[in-house]
């Protein structure tokens, strides 16, 4: 087993890795920038160090990382999400140093994280891919006229992006040739990189996604599925796992696909194979590399836990389960509860938590590093708490959300969660009968009355259930 970790990264997620390594007796080093000195990663960790003033520079001064994690013994380091964990050259320069990443190698994650090579290696693998350009644009005339091919509406996609960041739908020729020098300019500034593609717009998809692992003995298996199609602006808010509306069929099928598309690029670690779906067909979207942010809702269906795996996977053990032996038992859902003002057009809300009070009770859970008095600072993102819940049955956790999201208090800040119960009572929603433009085509839902008390977010919800079974 690994001794120490260091953990590149800050954050819920931090805390999430620091807790792993805390029931696997791995001592676990945190970082910090000045602003961050008061977070709650740093006071959980068993060690904590000073990587500079300025907010950002140093959590992705990966050198700098390495050369820490070496000076203070650790044998690993875990990488989280965002920040450096799409990151090859830090892989690659932790081989050389003798460091565990807890991750893939370098060379899956330069593959995976190019979604044109990505495809190309999909398409080798026999893995439906969405339809599209196989290498990236040549410039604006090579745009229009690859669209002409495939057919409106197309995406414009950076190569190198992440996120949600960089993606533009065109209807139009014009609406291309407005498109396109700002998806470059969003791209160059983001990602470094000014590479873009096309695909085919799928029209109203679910997105839907599968948790692999795998490890350094050529075990691969799945976790089955989470619908994330609950997006605004093409990022996640709310996701869910199992998909509601998927059979066993398709859930096995998705699931062997997802295996299958690991095992073409010799895949090591936790990763997420994305798909869109629509019209009963399965198209490969993109891979992540890296544990993502609503794994809990997979670790909540099948009591694996994906941390404690990564680790075990990078310590260079055998998976712990094989595929036969992972099942899944009711539904969870993750709230992604952002300092954000919905009704502000989601513009983020910084500033001191002068009250939190965690929703508790069976079914409950809460990934956050947020506490009563912490300031939240500007510079990070702006997703301060994950609130999951978990029922045996679909309606059972609708309900339970809508009592958690009533029973937390997130004070001080602006917050999506009163935003999440509208979309909770929303009877469409209910009935999992929702696409990735669910959010965009139901505006109405942000003109909801903060000053709700619970009785009367418990009728309403009462009312659409009674509603939703035809009572
Ligand atoms: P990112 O790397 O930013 O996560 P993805 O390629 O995973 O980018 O796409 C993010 C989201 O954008 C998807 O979940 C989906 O809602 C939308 N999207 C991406 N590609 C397409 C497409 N070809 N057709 C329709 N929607 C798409
Ligand atoms: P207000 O915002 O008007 O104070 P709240 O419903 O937020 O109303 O809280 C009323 C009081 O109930 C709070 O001052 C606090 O002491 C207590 N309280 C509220 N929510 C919780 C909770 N989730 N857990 C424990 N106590 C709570
Ligand atoms: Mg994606």
């Amino acid at each position: 087993m690994l001794k120490k970790i260091l953990i590149a990264n800050r954050g819920e997620i931090a805390v999430r890795i620091i807790r792993a390594c805390a029931e696997l007796g791995v001592r676990s080093v945190a970082i910090y920038t000045e602003p961050d000195r008061y977070a709650l990663h740093v006071k959980r960790a068993d060690e904590a160090y000073s990587i500079g003033e300025d907010p950002l520079a140093g959590y992705l001064d990966l050198r700098r990382l390495v050369n820490l994690a070496v000076e203070t013994g650790c044998d690993a380091i875990h990488p989280g999400y965002g920040f450096l964990s799409e990151n090859a050259e830090l892989a690659k320069v932790c081989s050389e140093r003798g460091i565990k990443f807890i991750g893939p190698a370098g060379e899956v994650i330069d593959k995976m994280g190019d979604k044109t090579a990505a495809r190309a290696s999909m398409v080798a693998a026999g893995v439906p891919v969405t339809p599209g350009t196989d290498s990236n644009l040549k410039g604006i005339d090579h745009a229009v006229e690859v669209a002409e091919q495939i057919g409106y509406p197309v995406m414009l996609k950076a190569t190198s992006g992440g996120g949600g960041r960089g993606i533009r739908r065109c209807d139009s020729e014009k609406e291309l040739r407005h498109q396109y020098p700002r998806v470059i300019s969003e791209a160059t500034k983001a990602f470094g990189s000014a590479e873009v593609f096309m695909e085919k717009c799928i029209v109203d998809p679910k997105h839907i996604e599968v948790q692999v692992l795998a490890d350094d003995h050529g075990n691969v298996i799945h976790l089955f599925e989470r619908d994330c199609s609950i997006q605004r602006r093409n990022q996640k808010l709310v996701e869910i796992a199992p998909s509601p509306q998927l059979s066993t069929e398709q859930r096995n099928y998705i699931g062997d696909l997802a295996v299958r598309a690991a095992k073409a690029v010799n895949y090591a670690n936790a990763g997420t194979v994305e798909f869109l779906f629509a019209n009963n067909e399965f198209y490969f979207m993109e891979m992540n590399t890296r544990v993502q942010v609503e794994h809990t809702i997979t670790e909540e269906i099948t009591g694996v836990d994906i941390v404690r795996e990564q680790i075990r996977i990078a310590a260079g053990l055998p998976l712990s389960y094989r595929q036969e032996e992972i099942k899944h038992l009711g539904y969870a859902l993750q709230f992604r509860i952002n300092a954000e003002d919905p009704k502000n057009d989601f513009l983020p809300s910084f500033g001191r938590i002068t009250r939190y009070y965690a929703p508790g009770g069976p079914g409950v859970r809460t990934d956050t590093a947020i506490y009563t008095g912490y300031t939240i600072p500007p510079y990070f993102d702006s997703m301060c708490l994950k609130l999951v819940v978990w029922a045996l049955n679909w309606e059972d956790a609708l309900q339970r959300g809508a009592r958690a999201l009533d029973d937390m208090r997130v004070q001080g800040v602006k917050t999506t969660a009163h935003y999440y119960q509208q979309i909770l009572e929303h009877p469409q929603f209910r009935q999992a009968e929702f696409n990735t433009s669910f959010v965009a085509s139901h505006p109405e839902l942000l003109n909801y009355s903060e000053k709700r008390r619970p009785r009367e977010v418990a009728v309403a919800v009462a009312a659409a259930i009674a509603a939703y079974a035809g009572i």
